[in-house]
C-alpha cells in the first residue's frame, strides 16, 4: 500500500536555519517518521538558507499568493536531505531579511505579513499534493489552520503543535484586512485576543487535533500560571489536545561519534579527556572539581534571572561554571559582571554548535533553571554525553529528568537533581546537592553511565505521532 503523505510545515529546520529546538525537532522527527509516511518539509526559504551546500534548486514552481487585493510572488525550492523532501518558500518580504523572525528582542513590523505569506503557500501546496495529513508548527503556521478550514479543495486533515506558548504571533486588528481573512473569524471563538489577532488561537481553534511537546506541559498550559492568557481557550479545546515528549537526534548527538569533540567517548570516564580540554580552552582551573554548564537563550523563561542570583554563592562552591548562550542585552551585561568578579566562572556569548557539544562532553552538570519548559531538548542531550541534568520540575523537565534520589539501576528514565520551587535559594540548594553527589565517584558515575544508555532517541517517540496521523488520515 502507497505511504500516506504528510506536510511537515515549521519556521525554521536544522541544518537549514536554527534559532531553538524546534529547527531541531522539525528535522528529526520527520526523518523518523518518514519509513512509516511520505514526508514533505516545507520551510521559508531564508537568506541564510546556505543552496549550495545542500543542493536547493528551485522546483520550477511559482505563483502568487494574494491577501487582501494584494499579490505576493512565490517560487518554490527544494532538495532532498538523509532521504527526505524539502520543500522551501521564496518570496522576497519572507526572504530578503537578515534574521529569521527579527534582530535580537524585537520581531519584524510585518511578521504577520510574511508568515501569512508563508501559511498560504502551505495551503497551496496541500491543494496540489494529496496530502492526507498537514503538521503544522507554532504560531507562524497557525493561520494554516484557519486557511484549511475555509478551502473545500484541500482533504488534508491537521496537526497543529505547540512548541511554545509564550511566542504567539499577536497583531494589531487591522492586520485581518491585510491578511484577506473574513471578519467571522474575529472572535472569541476564532483568532481575537483582547481586540488583536492572534495567530497561535488559529492554530488551537482551527487543527483537527493539537499536541505540545511534553504531557506535563500539556497539563500546564490549561492552567493562568502558564497559560499565557490563552488558558480558558485551551480549556475549552482540551478534548483535542494532548502531549508527546520530545525526542533527539541520537546520531547527531552521540559522544562516540561527535566529530566536534577532542575525545569521542563511550563511557562517562571518557569525558575527562574532553574535561581537561575545555578547561584548558576555558582558562578554569581544577579538574577534580564538578563542572557546571549552562547552555541556552539568555531570556526570563530560561530562569537568567535565577541563574545570575545565585551564582555567587554558587561560586563559592568548590565548582567550575561555564555559560555559553545569547539573547536580551541586560542579561549579557549581568552576566558579564558575575563572570569577572569569579574565576571559576567562565562566559562566552554567540551560538556555537561544536562549542555546546564540547561543553556537553566536558560537563558534569548542566544547569536548566527555566521558570517554565515546554520540553527542553539540552536535558536529553546532556544526560546522553554524561551530564547530570540540574533541573526546575517543570514542563517536559519534570516528564524527563527524574530525580536522583529515586535511582535505581535498570530503570528506563534518565536522572537528575530537580528542585520544586522557583527561587535561587532551591537553585542554590540544588547544586550543593549536586555538588555532594558528585564526591560520591561510584554513584555518580552509575548514574552518568546509567544516563548515556537511555533511550532518548525519537524512534519510539515518533510512534504516538504516527498514532495520531493514522487517526486524523482515517476520521475524514
Ligand atoms: P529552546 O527553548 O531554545 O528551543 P531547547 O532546549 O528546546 O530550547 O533547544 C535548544 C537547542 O539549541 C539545543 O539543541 C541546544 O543545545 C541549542 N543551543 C541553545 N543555545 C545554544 C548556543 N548558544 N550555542 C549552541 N547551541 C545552543
Amino acid at each position: 500500500m502507497a505511504r500516506r503523505r504528510v506536510l511537515f510545515a515549521a519556521s525554521e529546520v536544522y541544518p537549514f536555519a536554527k534559532t531553538g529546538g524546534l529547527a531541531d525537532v522539525a528535522h528529526s522527527l520527520p526523518r523518523a517518521l518518514n519509513g512509516d509516511y511520505d514526508l514533505t518539509v516545507v520551510m521559508p526559504l531564508y537568506r541564510g538558507v546556505d543552496l549550495d551546500r545542500f543542493g536547493i534548486v528551485p522546483t520550477g514552481e511559482a505563483f502568487e499568493v494574494n491577501m487582501g487585493g494584494e499579490g505576493y510572488p512565490v517560487t518554490l525550492y527544494g532538495c532532498d536531505y538523509e532521504g527526505v523532501e524539502y520543500r522551501f518558500v521564496a518570496s522576497p518580504l519572507l526572504s530578503e531579511r537578515d534574521y529569521l523572525y527579527g534582530p535580537p528582542e524585537c520581531g519584524y513590523a510585518d511578521n504577520m505579513t510574511r508568515f501569512g505569506i508563508f501559511s498560504h503557500a502551505i495551503v497551496e501546496l496541500l491543494r496540489r499534493g494529496g496530502y492526507a495529513v498537514a503538521h503544522l508548527n507554532d504560531w507562524q503556521c497557525g493561520l494554516a489552520a484557519l486557511l484549511m478550514r475555509d478551502d473545500a479543495s484541500v482533504e488534508a486533515k491537521s496537526l497543529f503543535t505547540i512548541h511554545n506558548l509564550a511566542y504567539q504571533g499577536v497583531f494589531e486588528a487591522a492586520c485581518l484586512k491585510t491578511l484577506g481573512i473574513g471578519s467571522e473569524h474575529f472572535t472569541m471563538e476564532g483568532v481575537e485576543f483582547y481586540g488583536r489577532l492572534n495567530f497561535m488561537k488559529a492554530g488551537i481553534g482551527y487543527a483537527d487535533r493539537v499536541t505540545t511537546v511534553s504531557p506535563s506541559y500539556a497539563r500546564e498550559i490549561l492552567t493562568p500560571e502558564f497559560g499565557c492568557g490563552l488558558e480558558g481557550y485551551l480549556r475549552h479545546h482540551r478534548g483535542k489536545l494532548s502531549g508527546i515528549v520530545n525526542g533527539i537526534d541520537t546520531r547527531h548527538f552521540s559522544p562516540e561519534h561527535d566529530a566536534a569533540l577532542e575525545a569521542p567517548y563511550r563511557l562517562p570516564s571518557g569525558k575527562a579527556a574532553n574535561k581537561s580540554a575545555f578547561l584548558k580552552r576555558t582558562g578554569l582551573k581544577g579538574a577534580k572539581k564538578p563542572l557546571f554548564v549552562f547552555i541556552g537563550r539568555f531570556t526570563w523563561q530560561k530562569g537568567l534571572d535565577l541563574l545570575i542570583d545565585a551564582l555567587p554563592k554558587i561560586a563559592v562552591l568548590e565548582c567550575n561554571v561555564a555559560i555559553l548562550g545569547e539573547g536580551e542585552a541586560a542579561y549579557h551585561d549581568r552576566l558579564k559582571a558575575v563572570a569577572e568578579a569569579h574565576a571559576n566562572v567562565s562566559l562566552e556569548f554567540g551560538y556555537d554548535e561544536g562549542l555546546s557539544h564540547r561543553m556537553y562532553a566536558a560537563a558534569d552538570f548542566l544547569l536548566m533553571p527555566s521558570l517554565f519548559e515546554p520540553c527542553g531538548l539540552n536535558q536529553m542531550i546532556a544526560m546522553r554525553y554524561g551530564a547530570l541534568p540540574v533541573v526546575h520540575r517543570v514542563g517536559g523537565l519534570a516528564d524527563t529528568v527524574l530525580p536522583v534520589e529515586g535511582y535505581a539501576p535498570g530503570s528506563g528514565d534518565g536522572f537528575g537533581i530537580a528542585f520544586s520551587a522557583a527561587t535561587k535559594r532551591a537553585l542554590f540548594g540544588a547544586v550543593q546537592r549536586a555538588v555532594e553527589l558528585y564526591g560520591d565517584r561510584r554513584r555518580f558515575g552509575a548514574i552518568a553511565r546509567h544516563n548515556m544508555e537511555c533511550d532518548f532517541s525519537w524512534e519510539e517517540r515518533s510512534k504516538a505521532y504516527a498514532a495520531l496521523y493514522e487517526q486524523l488520515a482515517q476520521s475524514g
